[in-house]
């Protein structure tokens, strides 16, 4: 009998900005080390995004990206460098904000793990952070049409936060989910004792939807006294849930209290949709010089990879994805990390040392 072909995954690659131009390629290598020891086979198609699309094309996100985009299995995003783009760009929704309202990806999944050999500033750390992406504080992505800030006079200026019953009730329903999977708890994290309409009715659609998971222990706590929690405790959280800008905020530090910034991963998933992108920007303090840290790029490349794994009930993308963490996790035991971790090993030498522990 024929031995059955392996399925070809097509993975879109939007290089971006900065240190972006650094921390893609490693992954490149990865995934194709990953996936060629999975005997998977990946197909890439590289489309325009970021400076370069502004300098051809006129826009950072070109419509032919989007429609590339709709068609193929998930796809990598480098950062941007939207603060220094030309205007109009600059004053426009940002890139990565423009593919995710455009694509509806609501769930940004932001896992934060500390590794042994990365000086984690409390070491234990093993949390998710499940941010709602689609509304709540973020003003210049939250409206269908038009922007939620604005300006009626020179001299002031409004930001519109919006929370809504479905929104919230599907991300608390990934949040659970996902807790289902790991140590069963949740924390909702929101500030109704001064934002008590919105992130109030964010704590209690979230309460509500805690209800039918009972197997799960709930808890919520205020964005500030989260702060405090998370610098000394970090290691007590498992899945914590929460709307936009407190959990872009909040995957910062957490990415940080567990080794690096530059460790921090991260998915945005649709229902049949996934993205990945490191939580952290383009750093252009240490672009161009290969020292970028490239495993939050890497470990969203394997979250990305256990996306289509599940999707496609395909074993062995999940296998690659678990090979690339474990890989990871032995480089950096190796001792083999860039400076931002306290090392002196370059981004292409982390991305050489990853590969070939995947292929060992
Ligand atoms: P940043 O995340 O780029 O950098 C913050 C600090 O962390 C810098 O000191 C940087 O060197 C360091 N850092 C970040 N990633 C690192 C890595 N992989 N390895 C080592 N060190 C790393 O934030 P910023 O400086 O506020 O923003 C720079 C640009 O990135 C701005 O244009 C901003 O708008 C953009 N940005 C983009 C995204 C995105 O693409 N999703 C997210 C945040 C910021």
């Amino acid at each position: 009998m024929a031995r059955e072909e392996p399925r070809r995954y097509r993975i879109g690659l939007l290089v971006g900005d900065g240190i972006g131009r650094e921390i893609v390629p490693a992954s490149v290598v990865v995934i194709e080390a990953a996936m060629r020891a999975a005997g998977a086979r990946v197909e890439w198609e590289r489309l325009p995004f970021g400076r370069s699309a502004i300098d051809d094309h006129g826009t950072a996100v070109p419509r032919q990206t989007l429609e590339a985009l709709a068609d193929v299995d998930a796809w990598l995003l480098g950062p941007h460098d939207s603060a220094s783009y030309p205007e109009p760009q600059r004053s426009s929704l940002n890139p990565s904000g423009t593919i995710r309202k455009h694509f509806d990806l609501f769930a940004n999944i932001r896992p934060a793990r500390s590794l042994r050999g990365a000086h984690a500033i409390v070491p234990g750390t093993d949390l998710v952070i499940v941010r709602e992406n689609t509304q709540g504080f973020y003003a210049d992505r939250n409206t269908y049409a038009g922007t939620g800030e604005f300006m009626p006079t020179p001299d002031v200026a409004i930001a519109l936060g919006i929370v809504t019953r479905p929104a919230v009730d599907r991300i608390a329903r990934v949040a659970f989910d996902l807790a289902r999977r790991r140590r069963r708890q949740v924390t909702i994290v929101h500030k109704a004792n001064v934002l008590r309409m919105t992130t109030g009715l964010f704590r209690d659609v979230c309460r509500e939807v805690a209800r039918e998971y009972p197997d799960i222990e709930v808890d919520d706590v205020h964005i500030d006294a989260m702060m405090v929690h998370l610098v000394r405790h970090a290691d007590r959280f498992d899945v914590i849930v929460t709307e936009n800008m407190f959990g872009d905020i909040m995957s910062d530090l957490a990415g940080e209290i567990a080794g690096s910034l530059g460790m921090a991963p991260s998915v945005n998933l649709s229902e049949t949709r996934a993205m990945a992108q490191a939580s952290h920007g383009s750093a252009p303090d240490i672009a161009g010089r290969n020292i970028a840290n490239p495993i939050a790029m890497i470990l969203s490349s394997a979250m990305l990879l256990d996306w289509l794994g599940s999707r496609h009930g395909d074993e062995a993308v999940s296998a690659a994805a678990r090979r690339i963490e474990e890989a990871v996790a032995e480089t950096v035991a190796s001792g083999v990390i860039t400076p931002d971790m306290g090392g002196g090993a370059s981004t292409s030498d982390v991305a050489t040392a990853v590969a070939q522990h995947i292929t060992a």
